[in-house]
């Protein structure tokens, strides 16, 4: 009997799909008939189990509820299983991998996510390849203990910790980019781990799970010609407690009175404004010109190098499980899972 255990958690997206002769169109398939559809997995030394959401979503239908979900699975089987692997639609893997990352704390496991751009089922699928190296580098370990214990997405040949991903490419098997971090393995005849990047806790506490997240949380991209409405219409949302402002190059914005004064106004209501970069590298620094230190003199908070699905993810989880607004900025100005370099 193998002595190690994976759990399969299915939530849907096109890598559970098969081609239904009947109809000749991409249906889900049955996970529990996972062995049948990828019969190598009855090599590995390792019992694999799975589990799969009833009826299965595009990623697309992702919110809090379903991290909820899938965290709370993650804690009831925490103790029967040695790692998770997570199939997820590409669409939105990103914000979910950053969420759990959040969500799950003291990880002793991995956490892996993966799918695929073309079906299990079809000929040419990634899916296939995609899945046995997930549930290989879940299954990982040296002396007992996990090689990667954090929730990372693999995907082609790499994998990178979830709260650094990025989905760029909608077509391309190479979907995700971590462009501020390294990643943690590459798969190629060998699996190489990049072990100086991999986060290990020195004394990990009890393994704990926070479930709340509030999304009274706004999305705000900057552009040239954005007009005072718009920008008014973000910052006086009804509810609002934190605004994500993407903004240029190192964290660079308009000067405009009115872009001013609205980020001020939205201030002194105790509205968080968290300034990310809409480039895809590099980091906020609000020091570097006058278009970012009038920001930074309003009171609005560096995002460092964090992602953009990161940053949102990460404001949800801190404004539902922080003691008041202070905690919240000090912990924007920390990494709390490996999502900023500072
Ligand atoms: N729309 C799909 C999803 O994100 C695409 C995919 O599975 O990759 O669920």
């Amino acid at each position: 009997m193998a002595d190690k255990r994976i759990l399969i958690i299915y939530t849907g997206g096109t890598i559970g799909m098969v081609n239904d002769p009947d109809t000749n169109s991409l249906i889900p398939f049955d996970f529990k008939n996972i062995l049948k559809n990828v019969p190598e997995l009855r090599n590995f030394d390792f019992q694999i189990d799975s589990r799969s959401f009833n009826p299965p979503i595009d990623s697309s239908d992702i919110y809090p509820d379903i991290w909820k979900k899938l965290v709370t699975i993650i804690e009831e089987s925490y103790d029967v299983y040695d790692g998770f692997v997570i199939l997820h639609g590409t669409d939105t893997m990103a914000y979910t991998a950053s969420a759990l990352s959040f969500m799950l704390h003291n990880l002793s496991k991995p956490v892996i996510l993966t799918g695929s751009q073309l079906p299990l089922g079809t000929i040419r699928t990634d899916g296939k390849e995609n899945l046995i190296t997930a549930l290989e580098i879940a299954a990982a370990q040296k002396n007992g203990q996990a090689l990667v214990p954090e929730v990372c997405i693999y995907f082609q040949d790499k994998l990178f910790r979830g709260n650094r991903t990025t989905k760029y490419n909608a077509e391309n098997f190479r979907a995700f980019r971590s462009d501020n971090y390294p990643p943690l393995a590459e798969a190629g005849i060998h699996l190489r781990y990049n072990y100086p990047f991999i986060r290990y806790t020195l004394k990990p506490g009890e393994f704990a799970v926070s479930k709340e997240m509030n999304t009274n949380v706004a999305l705000l991209k900057l552009f040239p010609g954005i007009n005072k409405s718009v920008v008014d219409a973000v910052m006086n949302l009804s509810g609002i407690e934190a605004v994500v402002l993407e903004t240029f190059g190192s964290g660079n914005a308009p000067t405009f009175q009115w872009f001013l004064d609205s980020v001020a106004d939205a201030l002194s209501r105790n509205v968080l404004v968290l300034n990310v970069t809409q480039c895809i590298a590099g980091s906020v620094d609000m020091e570097r010109y006058a278009t970012g230190v009038h920001l930074s003199e309003l009171g609005v908070i560096s995002g460092y190098d964090i992602t953009t699905e990161s940053a949102v993810t990460k404001l949800m989880f801190l404004l539902a499980n922080s003691k008041n607004r202070e905690e919240v900025k000090k912990s924007l100005n920390m990494s709390l899972k490996g999502e900023i370099s500072i």
